[in-house]
This record gives C-alpha cells, structure tokens and sequence, in this order.
C-alpha cells in the first residue's frame, strides 16, 4: 500500500486510531483444520487451499474476469500460478467466456479451473445457456456451475434449479454446483448448508461489510459442512468514494478475505497486469500489517461505493425499486469504470430513466447512510447514454 492512496480525512483518522486497527484483523482461530499449503511459483509464493469436499486445491487468489478483455493478461496470469478463473453466461455479453476459450484452449485442460455461472430459473433455459457458455468456452465442461445471483433461500431451495444444476452435473457438463450471491448473503449461505446439496459458494465477503461477523461465523460453518467457500467483492466496490481520489487498498482488503482460512480461494477482478501482480504479491505474506489493519479499520467507517446487498431499502421504497442493483450499477459505474457493464445491469432491470424523480419524501433509510435517491438519479443517466459513447 502506497502512502499516496490515504486522503488526508482518512490519514487523520487512520493516525488517530494508534493501534485500534489491530482489533480489525480477521484472523480466526479453532480453524486448523483448514490447511494451507506454501509452493513456490515463478514469481513468488503461491498458497494453496482445498475447496471444501471437491478435489479442487486452489492457489487463495484467483482471477475474476468479469472486466478483463485482454487474452494476453489471461496468459500471464496462468504463467505466474494462478489456475482458477471465474467468469459468467452475462459476463461482456458473451465475449468474456470466448476471449477465455480461446486462450485455455492452447493450454492442457488439466492445469486450469474454470467456473461459469448461468442465471435463470427455468430448467430448459438454465441447461440452454449453460450449452452455449460450453461452446463459447470451447470445453465440454466447466469444474463448477454456479446459479448466478441468488439472493433468497427459495431461490436456492428451487426445485428446478437444483434439478437444472444435478442434471448438467449428471451430464458431464460441470464437475460441481452452487450458488453465487452478492445480496442477502447470509439467508443464501444458510440456505445452502441447510440445502445440502451445493458443492461451492460464491459469496461477496469484505471488511465494509456491515454484517461481516455474521459472514463470518456463516463461512465457518459452510466449510465445516464441506462447501467450498470462494470469495468476491473484496475490494468492497473499488475506491472508497466516487470523486474522492481515495483509492482502495487492494492488497491489504484482499488479504483481511484471505485471513479467515475458511475462505479457500477469492476472485478479485484483474483487468491489468499491475493488479495480475499485486494480487500474486499478497501470497508472499498474507499477515496484515499495522498500517493495513488502520488504514481498513478507518476506511470501513466511509461511506464508500459498496452496497451491502441487505435488502433493507427494498420494503420501504414507495415504488419498491430494486435498489441494492442499481447500487451494484453505481459502483460498477464509479468504483469500476464499468458505465456500460452498469447500462446493461440497468437496462436488465427495465430501468431506463430515473424512477425518483416524481417521488417526494424518499422513505428509504439505508444502512450505509447513501443518499439513496441521489445516487439513483446519478446513476439512471446511464441508461440513456448510448453504447457507441460507452467503451
Ligand atoms: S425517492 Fe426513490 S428510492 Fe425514495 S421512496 Fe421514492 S422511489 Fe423509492
Ligand atoms: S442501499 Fe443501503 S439499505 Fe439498501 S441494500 Fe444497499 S446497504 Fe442495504
């Protein structure tokens, strides 16, 4: 972490706090069991963890290609050791998983992991877009098929789903199932365990969040079951702030993910090889240091760019929006410099203008403190940019 990524509010209360930071670090005790297991990759250290109950043992950092469209980074990363990438069915309209068939294919299909998730919850369409990511991908399968974007325990629970994911696991298609979720995360992992019948979960975990104990105890208990527990979102939505300049510490806030040994790999996005390489750096020494406990301790107080996905504005919304995805838009937007990624997530939506507007008197209270409507209004201007003005 370089000292020119602290604003100076965030350097004040940073040096404010001493060693309070210390209290912040997630090291978790009572958890030998799970086994870390140190190799020397060619560019440093590599640090192994077992998925839950699947033969898969996987360097802790993996590649999160949602945003990345460069085949020669893909290459590089599997060059320095990294061996799981995760990508979707949505990711980049398609081409996420053809730029990554194309590169895999060259490579032995034993010395890679691959994850795609379908969304839907109809069987027959579930099983026709997994089809069509396999093609994409060029593989006749994946080593884990996620149900994208569950965010309910009925939606876990679904029947067809789950029949849509035992039968694609039955055909060969996929080696293991499960769910990925980045709202209402603590009822998914619940379900999940209850459900006893998913291999993996893809769950948004991170020192912003404000039910990380929560999560916390609820991965400790999904790995005590068996499921292999991987984990996005840590870099908590990029810069901590729209216009601030404040930007994330991204190895410290992938190394507090990391510090709880029920994590067993995470997915951060790389889209350059600066991030392939500061990412591979974090297996050389995985200990926060006391200036990365302070600078997360303060920065977990910030107001930031991730939405914890709690659900809690939804009900008091007069117009019942579908706010924590236009949240998710907001950050895709102004953490990631994705605007079109957060067109696409908008326009999925129906959302084409800006539903606050005619609505007076905003009933919503986030949790976070975000100025829900402002937000919305900001970011709804998307929706009408069109694509040829949106890289
Ligand atoms: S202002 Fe927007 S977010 Fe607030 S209650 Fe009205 S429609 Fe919902
Ligand atoms: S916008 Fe606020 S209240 Fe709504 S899900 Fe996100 S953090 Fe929770």
């Amino acid at each position: 972490m370089k000292n020119n990524d602290f604003n100076r509010r965030t350097f004040l209360k940073t040096s404010l706090l001493g060693t309070a930071g210390a209290l912040f670090a997630n090291k978790m005790t009572g958890a030998e069991s799970i086994k870390s297991i140190h190799a020397e990759g060619k560019q440093g250290k590599i640090v192994k963890r077992k998925l839950g109950n699947t033969d898969l043992e996987l360097p802790v950092v993996s590649f999160g290609v949602m945003r990345a469209d460069n085949p020669n980074l893909a290459k590089a990363a599997l060059d320095a050791g990294i061996e799981h990438f995760d990508t979707a069915h949505g990711y980049q309209n398609g081409n996420n998983e053809k730029m990554l068939g194309e590169v895999l294919k060259d490579y032995p299909r034993n010395s890679f992991t691959i994850a795609t998730k379908v969304p839907s919850r109809n069987k027959e369409e579930f099983l026709k877009n997994l089809d069509i990511s396999l093609e994409r991908l060029q593989m006749d399968h994946v080593e884990i098929l996620y149900s994208h974007a569950v965010s309910s325990r009925d939606q876990v629970l679904s029947e067809e789903v789950i029949d849509a994911l035992k039968t694609a696991k039955s055909q060969g298609k996929t080696r293991y199932i499960g769910v990925s979720t980045h709202s209402n995360e603590p009822e998914v992992i619940q379900a999940v365990i209850d459900g006893g019948v998913h291999d993996v979960i893809l769950v948004a975990y991170n020192f912003r969040q404000d039910h990380k104990d929560e999560m916390t105890r609820l991965i400790e208990e999904a790995s005590k079951a068996g499921i292999g527990v991987v984990a996005m979102k840590t870099q908590a939505g990029g810069d901590l702030e729209a216009d601030s300049g404040t930007k994330m510490p991204n190895q410290a806030a992938l190394k507090w993910a990391l510090n709880n040994p029920n994590v067993h790999t995470a997915i951060p996005g790389i889209i350059n090889y600066d991030e392939l390489n500061e990412n591979m750096a974090v297996m050389n020494d995985l200990d926060l240091n006391q200036e990365e406990e302070n600078f997360l301790y303060a920065a977990s107080f910030e107001e930031g760019l991730y939405c914890n996905g709690c659900q809690e504005c939804t009900e008091t919304c007069r117009k019942q929006l579908p706010i924590p995805d236009m949240m998710r838009a907001y950050m895709y937007a102004y953490g990631y410099r994705e605007v079109k990624k957060a067109k696409d997530e908008l326009i999925a939506r129906g959302i084409q203008d800006d539903p606050c507007k005619d609505c007076t008197d905003c009933t919503v209270k986030c949790k976070k403190g975000f100025k829900v409507p402002r937000k919305i209004a900001d970011i709804t201007r998307v929706a009408q940019v069109p694509d040829d003005f949106l890289v």
